[in-house]
């Protein structure tokens, strides 16, 4: 069985509240919003960070943002704005290392990001 925390949402072996899926992604909302809006977009197979990604790939990137973008809508913040983040690696502040992308909307949003 897989240790990865995300790959077990997807199993359905822990809890999610989802919001999105479609054949090759699943979307559910973050345990801990940083936003009004705050919705992880990731892969249902399991890719470590986005450099894991290759020629091969692009039908699942493109799945992956067309999902962000489908979530901003459903959620309402199509209009007033929103970010699509990945974080890779230390200095980003990965946690967790399935691929996802954060849809964060709701708020105003200050750049550069901290
Ligand atoms: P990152 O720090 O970019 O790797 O993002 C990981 C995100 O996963 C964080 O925003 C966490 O709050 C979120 N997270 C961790 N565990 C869960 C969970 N069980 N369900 C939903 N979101 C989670
Ligand atoms: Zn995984």
């Amino acid at each position: 069985m897989s240790e990865c925390l995300f790959c077990k949402i997807v199993e359905k072996k822990i809890p999610a509240k989802l919001v999105h899926e479609d054949e090759l992604t699943l979307a559910f909302d973050d345990i801990h919003p940083q936003a009004p809006v705050h919705t992880l977009v990731i892969p249902k197979r399991h890719v470590s960070a986005v450099q894991d990604l290759g020629l091969g790939d692009e039908s699942l990137l493109a799945q992956l943002l067309i999902s962000c973008t489908k979530i901003a809508a459903l959620k309402g913040v199509q209009e007033s704005g929103y970010r699509v983040v990945t974080n890779t690696g230390r200095d980003a502040g990965q946690t967790v290392f399935h691929l996802h992308f954060h849809v964060l909307g709701g708020r105003p949003m200050a750049w550069p990001p901290g």
